[in-house]
């Protein structure tokens, strides 16, 4: 199987330079790749329906004898029609070809055929464009749909498909060992690979599917668990102790019990009695108070004579993150830094000096301070908030700057357990289920644009009343940036709202421009802040009590949600406006669900379901590799199957050297090499 993965596909028949350029476009540059380009979808042909009981606009096949010969009609220059009626005794049914001479010859009068295709029509009329035809002897029970390109069909795929299976060695090594296999009920290789190609029945492809969902799962699971393992030595444990009494006495407020749980859990892990160092997720709604439980987390670390860190996906969070832990640590004494890339380089020479030398307790900072050069004198914790905009191997590079941390992961982004298993690897888990009393609902309407003037006389009454808005802009017009817009819309706003002092804040900005419109945001300088989503993660200012997002059709669920997560933070009562035309189904859906609930959970369950795991988790979002086949949400069951065989696997075989691992050896590397990492070299 291996050496197939070397011959290219130019070397199958009917495969020249050309066409092998399109297999190599749609993933399938040698005869093994081409093997794992699994159909998309399959035509079941073994069950014809009767015409007039077909159901309609939806992919079927009938089973009918051609009654006509096919008449060719020029429709227009370049396009021409040839259509014919054919029928099953139950009705006619009338088909139409285009650009197609051939079927003139192909299809004989009084012969029974199977078509297979969409049928459309209404009271006792039916259509069928463009069908699949196939002689009723030739048939199969079972065709493969494989995702085309232009000049490469899918019928062509199936066929070179059919060759690759001809050459497939025998007998085939398979790289899940037997005895796996035997315990999980998974067919042979070879069956898979044959099955999933040119199943006979839908039960045999149910069968290869499996199969090949769990190697995928496998290889998956085995990569990161390694990646981890990496990190994971586990030579020397930080042994942290228990301070958490002394900070929760010096906290303005009093935690809440989810809070005091999720830090109790944490240190657990931290106190020197495990022999791993902490690998723990934090999962809170927005508001939900994290940012004081990593802060107690660090505290108990500098305390115990050790240093930590916090890293933050932008940089207008990094700021604010730093100074509300300054607000929890300094009154301690404790000395926490900022490390963005836009520091001078005379500062950040300073910082790192003070960093090595161990005279910075807390390093708070973007993505910075995985770069080369920031050195730990005793790194103990590293903090990673809105995870899930950090890849796997950004979070590898982190842990690897102290010797084997302890990690800590927040996210706002609510996970079912099972996948953030999957994401994740081994991780634990704590839930911050409960908000910080005092808390009102926010209260949430959806407006048409033609309200947009009452939600503005709104907006002028609470700004009267010393209160702040923020405005998220609408959608940036085709060849008009981000900052264009903005600004426009800011400009219409200080027309509308005379003597009112409107900020901007866009991506474009430089960090030091952005940090003055926060601070004077803070402070109160600006009553309305325009902002693109650069908002979005962590900004807390409770003063600002409403939020208008124009265009609001175009976020999802869970970035409504972050939105507005910014407002409802202070004791007053607080309003989310969202302003859309949207005519769409889904976008209306998405909107009434963001005005019955602020539950973040339910609102991260109705987001998966309205646009499923794949756009939840884009690639660059969790810096997980694409799988072929199997599907986070779906398969879970198969998941934590493949996750404890690949934990058993690894404990036995930790780099999968010996010769029954060397099949998945070599997939893993295959599968992590698309997000630049380098398992098992
Ligand atoms: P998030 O979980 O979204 O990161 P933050 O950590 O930013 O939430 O906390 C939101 C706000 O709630 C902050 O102003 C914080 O000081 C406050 N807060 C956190 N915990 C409590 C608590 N137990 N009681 C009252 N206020 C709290
Ligand atoms: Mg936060």
């Amino acid at each position: 199987m291996a050496s197939l993965f070397e011959k290219k596909i130019g070397e199958l028949k009917g495969v020249g330079e050309k066409r092998a350029k399109l297999f190599e476009k749609v993933g399938a540059p040698t005869v093994g790749a081409l093997l794992r380009f699994y159909p998309r979808a399959y035509e079941d042909w073994s069950h014809p329906s009767p015409i007039a009981s077909a159901p309609l606009n939806v992919p079927c096949p009938v089973r009918a004898t051609v009654l006509s010969s096919p008449v060719e009609s020029r429709v227009r220059a370049g396009m021409t029609l040839y259509k014919t009626t054919v029928s099953d005794g139950s009705l006619d049914l009338t088909i139409t070809f285009f650009n197609n001479p051939y079927v003139k010859n192909f299809l004989v009068v009084g012969q029974e055929y199977l078509f297979y295709g969409k049928i459309t029509g209404g009271f006792l009329h039916r259509e069928m464009a463009v069908p699949e035809v196939c002689p009723i002897h030739a048939a199969p029970a079972i065709s493969p749909v494989y995702r085309q390109t232009e000049g490469l069909s899918s019928r062509m795929i199936a066929g070179a498909v059919g060759q690759a299976i001809k050459l497939l060695p025998d007998p085939i090594k398979d790289p899940i060992p037997e005895d796996i296999r035997r315990e999980y009920a998974l067919c042979h290789l070879r069956f898979a690979l044959e099955n999933i190609h040119f199943p006979s029945t839908m039960e045999d492809l149910a069968v290869a599917k499996r199969r090949l969902i769990f190697e995928e799962l496998l290889v998956l699971q085995l990569g990161l668990l390694h990646l981890k393992s990496r990190t994971r030595q586990d030579i020397h444990i930080h042994t942290i102790a228990d301070h958490s009494k002394e900070f929760f006495e010096l906290l303005p407020f009093a935690p809440t019990n989810a809070q005091r749980r999720a830090v109790a859990q944490a240190l657990l892990d931290m106190g020197g009695k495990t022999a791993y160092a902490m690998s723990r997720l934090v999962q809170g709604d927005v508001g939900s108070g994290k940012t004081a439980v990593a802060a107690a987390l660090c505290h108990s670390v500098v305390r115990s004579g050790m240093q930590a860190t916090l890293m933050v996906p932008t940089e207008v969070l990094a700021r604010q993150h730093c100074q509300s832990l300054r607000g929890f640590l300094e009154p301690c004494g404790m000395r926490v830094a900022l490390l963005t890339g836009s520091l001078t380089p005379a500062k950040k020479r300073k910082l790192l000096e003070e960093l090595k030398g161990g005279d910075i307790d807390l390093l708070v900072g973007t993505h910075a301070i995985i770069s080369a050069g920031v050195e730990f004198k005793n790194l103990a914790l590293v903090v990673t908030d809105e995870q899930h905009r950090f890849g796997v191997s950004q979070r590898t590079a982190l842990a690897a700057k102290g010797e084997n941390p302890h990690l800590l992961v927040m996210s706002a982004t609510p996970i079912p357990r099972t996948l953030a298993l999957m994401i994740y690897g081994d991780l634990d888990i704590s839930v911050l289920d409960e908000l910080p009393p005092g808390r009102q609902k926010i209260d949430t309407y959806a407006i048409r644009s033609t309200r947009r003037e009452r939600a503005f006389g709104f907006i002028q009454q609470h700004i009267a009343q010393g209160y702040q808005c923020y405005m998220i802009c609408p959608l940036v017009e085709e060849g008009k940036s981000d900052m264009a817009s903005v600004q426009e819309y800011a400009g219409m706003l200080q027309t509308r709202f005379p003597g009112v002092t409107v900020g901007v804040l866009h991506g474009k900005m430089k960090p030091k421009e952005k940090e003055k419109v926060m601070g004077e945001f803070v402070d109160n300088a600006i009553s309305i802040l325009v902002s693109t989503t650069v908002v979005e993660v962590g900004v807390d200012v409770p003063n600002a009590v409403v939020m208008l997002i124009e265009n609001a059709e175009r976020y999802g669920l869970s970035q409504l949600h972050q939105l507005r997560g910014r407002v409802g933070r202070g004791p007053v009562k607080s309003s989310c406006i969202l302003v859309s035309d949207a005519q769409n189904e889904e976008a209306i859906t998405r909107l009434k669900v963001m005005c019955q609930t602020s539950d973040g959970f339910r609102i991260a369950d109705e987001d998966l379901r309205l646009r499923g795991p794949g756009d939840f988790f884009g690639t660059n979002q969790h810096g997980l590799p694409d799988l072929k086949i199997a599907n986070m949400m779906e398969d879970m069951e198969t998941l934590q199957q493949a996750q404890e065989v690949a934990k058993e696997m690894l404990s036995q075989d930790a780099d999968l050297s010996g010769d029954a691992h060397r099949g998945l050896r070599a997939q893993v590397r295959q599968l992590f090499r698309q997000v630049g990492e380098q398992g098992f070299n």
